[in-house]
């Protein structure tokens, strides 16, 4: 069966919902979203169900629910688009017809490309809040260590926020603060960066936190294999292998990838992520073809903050491309909100280029506040589901 949509959305997460309301709230007549999932999931409250400031049912609603009024929804995985006949394949065997197509697929976790980690989840050895098997069983471990190795890492690009995984760190580092067991548990972190996020302007204010609470950073290291029977995690660092013994647990984000079916649009140098002007998101050679968040090759760190920016960005630079008006320019504009303990967070807010971009000027949001955390815990969810899912922001 061949169906026909004028704006054809591939995705079911945050890029795609928003996008869809955001068309709808400019006058689209008829955008179709493909997507194959029966709940929609708010990933950033993800961190805090880790670090056991959260439930991981109030995470989800029915993909029904957040579909935007007035769109199609076809659930199902989208399985290729042709971008000759214009028409997009799903896994269900229908096939949808389109003017504009937009990817939006995000990132898949990649098990495989880190030997040792699936075995290790397995076991229940290694636990992130990434994966959603893992996230609750995360807090558990948490909870019920007391002394003992444990091994956090920030993944390197591309990958979901990827910041964000210091903050099941530092809620477990405060959490064992608090119990006075922190003494007795020896925290590592592997990133990849030269300094903890390569942000200088955040960096200052992590750094002392780490400190605090006694964490060995491995700086330009990447976790390379697991091996949960003997208690080891192998790390990649700039010089040469280094294998942490001893370890009790690991809470190692994976690495990520885009879906197979979608490096059909990478380009040369988008490490298989879709190759959009980074600027205008709209593909680099394919006509009519566009695409936003975690997947598209944008050149910033992916988050959901970024999304606010390409929404309203590419909903307007479709709407402008049919009248061949100029198009308008993502500048790169991204977030990363980091707890520092249980009761506060800082913002980093920057561009492409890793210059701060500040939301506000009148306060220093790179300084660990109560405020923020209260605001990123609380307040965000709501504005996700009853402003960013409806396109109003
Ligand atoms: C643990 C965690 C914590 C985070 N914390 C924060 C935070 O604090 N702040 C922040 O700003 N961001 C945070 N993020 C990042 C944010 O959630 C992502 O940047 C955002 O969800 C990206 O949206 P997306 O729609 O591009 O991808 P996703 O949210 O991954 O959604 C992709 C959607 O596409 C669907 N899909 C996949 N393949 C197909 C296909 N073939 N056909 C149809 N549909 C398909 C998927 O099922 C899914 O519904 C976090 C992410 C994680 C994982």
């Amino acid at each position: 069966m061949t169906a026909r949509h004028d704006v054809v959305v591939v995705g079911g997460g945050n890029a795609a919902i928003s996008l869809a309301a955001r068309l709808r709230r400019l006058g689209a007549r008829d955008v179709c979203v493909i997507a194959p999932d029966q709940d929609h999931l708010y990933r950033p409250l993800l961190n805090f169900v880790a670090g056991g400031q959260a439930r991981f049912d109030r995470l989800t609603k029915p993909m029904r629910s957040v579909v935007p009024a007035g769109c199609t929804w076809v659930p199902g995985l989208a399985v290729d688009v042709d971008t000759d006949a214009r028409v997009v394949t799903v896994d269900t065997g229908e096939r949808v017809e389109y003017v504009d197509v937009v990817l939006a697929t995000g990132l898949e976790p990649d098990l495989a490309a880190t030997p040792g980690l699936a075995e290790a989840i397995d076991l229940g050895w290694s636990r992130t809040a990434y994966l959603r098997d893992t996230v609750e069983s995360t807090w558990d471990a948490i909870r019920e260590t007391d002394h003992g190795r444990v091994v956090f890492n920030v993944p390197p690009e591309p990958a979901p926020a990827g910041g964000t995984a210091l903050k099941p760190l530092f809620l477990a580092c405060d959490y064992w603060r608090s119990r006075g067991t922190l003494d007795r548990v020896d925290v590592h972190l592997v990133t990849p960066y030269g300094s903890v996020l390569d942000l200088p302007f955040v960096d200052r204010h992590l750094e002392p936190q780490l400190e605090r609470f006694g964490v060995t950073v491995h700086h330009g290291a990447t976790v390379a294999a697991l091996d949960p029977h003997v208690g080891s995690v192998t790390l990649t660092t700039d010089d040469g292998p280094r294998v942490l013994d001893d370890v009790a647990w690991a809470s190692v984000v994976p690495r990520y990838r885009a879906p197979d079916w979608v490096t059909g649009f990478a380009g040369p140098d988008t490490g298989g992520l879709v190759d959009v002007d980074p600027e205008t998101l709209a593909h680099r050679t394919v006509p009519r073809l566009w695409s936003l968040g975690d997947v598209a090759a944008v050149r910033t760190r992916p988050s959901g903050g970024a999304l606010r920016r390409q929404v309203e960005i590419l909903a307007e630079n479709i709407r402008r491309s049919r009248t061949r008006r100029p198009l308008r320019r993502y500048d790169g504009y991204t977030v990363i909100p980091i707890t520092v303990d249980r009761k506060r967070l800082l913002l980093a807010e920057f561009d492409r280029d890793g210059t701060p971009e500040p939301s506000i000027r009148r306060v220093d949001l790179t300084v660990p506040r109560r405020a923020l955390w209260f605001f990123d815990r609380y307040v965000e969810p709501v504005v996700y589901f009853r402003a960013l899912l409806k396109g109003r922001v």
